[in-house]
Order: structure tokens, then sequence, then C-alpha cells
């Protein structure tokens, strides 16, 4: 088999480290050639010495400026700001895009990589919550593939395989519950950056980690489902699974339900979305089948967990609601990390941004973009 040639968008966050982590051990399947960071130049170029890419880009046009050119290897061509992201998801030498970028931001080279007919393994869902049907569109239209990585995703899309929706009758999202799992609102008044980021059983990036606290990720995650699986919105369903073993469940019209079983380890969706179908030892941790016991499930506080009704309710209403969401929820975590919004107050601003949003049942991406901006000014100023 050929190698695939992977570029990787994003390469400095936790997805991007365990991407490298799965090229580095299968180098007779991958080949890096192409890493993207947004401001972090020196971990860039310590990835660039170890896997040696064509490409190297810094977003961020000051990183770009300030970077020094000769902590690169000689053979690899750096680049900057959103044009040199543009390049390196279209490039000739480039079969399937990694998009592993945090937040909206990340729309931009997903959507450069499927315009130009490239695979994607979207890890990015924030794309799909802002624009699902134009993205889903633009990939049909380019016959480029959506692979998700996202690892609730990949166990539907393991399970899904041979299969098409008209087969399903239901998708149940499996999450961890996150770190507040049980907890009162009472007792989340005061929660704190610190509590909120201590995880139960993934170890991811910070914004991600928040949305795992308020069960956004969860929220979003139903958002993505209904866009990439193209299901009705009341076919999909949330239940929490404290362990994150069991990664998703699908149900058929026959009433057999499929499952897809590993320990928390992206490495295992990452690997599945870049080698698929095929399946061969990789990096991943595998399951202990000795030490298994107890799977616990449990349904959803969505009293306490405000954030995962607005999911439910985006993927319902679709049109601008999925945009202005996303924004506001990027500010509204920031807030909270930053000390000026309440663990709670994340939730009600998005409902509030949300509410007063002027809805468009069937925007073009200019005003998705536009609604983007006007969510973020309307949660950065939101009090309560
Ligand atoms: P991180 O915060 O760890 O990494 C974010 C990456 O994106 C970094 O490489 C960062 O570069 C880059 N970046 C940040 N802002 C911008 C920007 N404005 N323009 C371009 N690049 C930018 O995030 P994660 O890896 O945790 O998450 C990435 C995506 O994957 C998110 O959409 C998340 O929801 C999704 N995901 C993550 C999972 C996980 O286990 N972490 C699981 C499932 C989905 P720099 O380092 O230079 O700042
Ligand atoms: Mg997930």
């Amino acid at each position: 088999t050929a190698r695939k040639r992977v570029a990787v968008l994003g390469s400095t966050g936790s997805i991007g480290v365990s991407t490298l982590d799965v090229a580095r051990h299968l180098p007779d399947r991958l080949e890096v050639v192409g890493l993207a960071a947004h401001t972090n130049a020196a971990q860039l170029a310590e990835q660039c010495r170890a896997f040696r890419p064509r490409y190297a880009v810094l977003c961020d046009p000051a990183a770009f400026t300030a970077a020094v050119r000769s902590d690169f290897p000689r053979e690899t061509e750096l680049l900057g700001g959103p044009d040199g992201v543009a390049k390196l998801a279209t490039a000739a030498d480039v079969d399937v895009v990694v998009s592993a970028v945090v937040g909206a931001a990340g729309l931009h080279g997903t959507w450069a990589a499927l315009d130009a007919g490239k695979d994607v393994a979207l890890a990015n869902k924030e794309t799909l919550v802002v624009a699902g049907p134009l993205v889903t569109e633009l990939a049909a239209r380019r016959g480029a593939r959506l692979l998700p990585v996202d690892s609730e995703h990949s166990a539907v899309f393991q399970a899904l395989t041979g299969y098409t929706a008209a087969d399903v009758t239901r998708v149940v999202l499996t999450g961890s519950g996150g770190p507040f799992r049980g907890k009162t609102a009472a007792e989340l008044e005061a929660a704190t950056p610190a509590q909120a980021l201590r995880h139960p059983t993934w170890k991811m990036g910070p914004k991600i980690t928040i949305d795992s606290a308020t069960l956004m990720n969860k929220a979003l995650e139903v958002i993505e489902a209904r866009w990439l699986f193209d299901l009705r919105p009341e076919q999909i369903d949330v239940i929490v699974h404290p362990e994150s073993i069991v990664h998703s469940f699908v149900e058929f019209a026959d009433g057999s339900v499929l499952g897809q079983l590993s320990p928390p380890d992206m490495r295992l969706p990452i690997q599945f979305a870049l080698l698929y179908p095929d399946r061969v030892p990789g990096p991943a941790k595998r399951l202990d089948w000795k030490a298994l016991s107890g799977l616990r499930f449990e349904p959803p506080d969505r009293t306490t967990f405000r954030a995962l009704d607005l999911g439910f309710e985006v993927a319902a209403r679709g049109g601008t609601t999925g945009a202005v969401l996303n924004a506001a929820n990027e500010v509204a975590v920031g807030r909270f990390l930053a000390g000026t919004l309440p663990f709670l107050g994340i939730a009600a601003c998005c409902r509030a941004v949300l509410d007063a949003h002027d809805f468009d049942a069937a925007p073009p991406l200019d005003r998705l973009l536009a609604l983007d901006r006007w969510a973020r000014a309307e949660a950065a100023r939101w009090q309560g």
C-alpha cells in the first residue's frame, strides 16, 4: 500500500500531538507532509525537526514574522497566515488533512481542503456546528470524505460500516459526564476553572475540557452527528457512561445495537480515520478484558447541565443557530477561564445570545461568519 500523505492543521494541540504519535508508529502507512500551528513556533519547529515535512505554517501572522527560520529544517517551506493554511490544505502532495484546530477558526482550513477534494479527518467539530449543511454539501460536491476523529462519531462510523442512514433507527452518543457528574446547580455555583479542567477520563485541550464539564461538548456532538451521518435530530440520544469505554451505540431497524469499545485514547479514532478501512496494530492502548467490569450507564442531568438542551434545540432548528451557539460558547468558555463569568453562566450566556439573534433558516457562509462575529461581541459583554 502507498503511504498516505498527511497534513495536520493544529499539530501543536492535543489531537495534533496524538496524530503525530500515530504517524511515528506507522511510518510505512503515513507520511507527514505538512504541519500547521497558530502561535507555538518552538513546538512546531521541534515537530518539523522530527518529521521533516515539506510545509510548516504559523497561522498567526505575528508569530510567522517572529519565527526563526534556522530553527526549521532546510527542506521545510515555512508559510504564514490564512493563505499559508489554505496552501497546505490544498497542496497537490497531500492526500488527507487532519482538521485539529480548536474552535470556528478551524473552518477555514477544513473548507479549503474539502473544496480541493481532499479527504478530511475531522476533529474540529465546531466546523459542523457552525456550517454543517454547507460543509457536508461541499464535501459531497467535491467527492471528498469527512472521516470522523471525535471518538463518539468514530464509534458510530465504525458501527455503520456496510449500512446507511436508512438502516439506523437511533444513535446513542456516550459521554463521561465530566468532572461535575452528580453535582447540583447549587454545588456548581462556585465551580472554578481548576476544578473544571480536571477531566476524569480524557486528557484534552482546555476548551473541549471545559465543554465536557458543562456538557456543551455533548451538545456540539449531537449537532456534529446530525450532519455527519445525515440523521434526524430525534434519532440522536445521549447517555452518560463514566468509564468512557463504550464510545457510542448504533441501534438498527431490526433492534440490534452495535457499540464500539476501547480505552479512552484518541490515537485509535485518529488512526482509524487515517487508515480507513484498514485495521493494523498501532500505538493506542488496548482493552484489558480481564480488568473490565462494571460499565455504568445513566441518563444525563439536563436540568443542571443546561447546555445539552441547547444542542438538541440547535440540531432541530439548524439555520443560523449553530454558528451563534458555537461563537457564544467559545467566548463564554474564555471568560470562565479568565474568571469573568461563573461556571453556570456559560450555558446561560449561550441561551441569551441564541435567543437574541436574528434567525435565518438557510444562511450562506458569509452570513454565518458575520453572525459568528456578532455572537462573540454579544457574549463578551453579556452580564446575566
Ligand atoms: P488544543 O487547544 O490542544 O490545540 C489547538 C490547536 O489549534 C493548536 O495546535 C493551536 O496552535 C491551534 N490553534 C488554536 N487557535 C488557532 C487559530 N485561531 N488558528 C489556527 N490554529 C489555531 O485543542 P484540542 O487538540 O484539544 O482540540 C482540537 C479540536 O479537536 C477541537 O475542535 C476539539 O473539540 C476536537 N477534539 C479534541 C479531542 C481531544 O481529545 N483533545 C477529542 C475530540 C475532539 P498553537 O499551539 O500554536 O496555539
Ligand atoms: Mg467526543
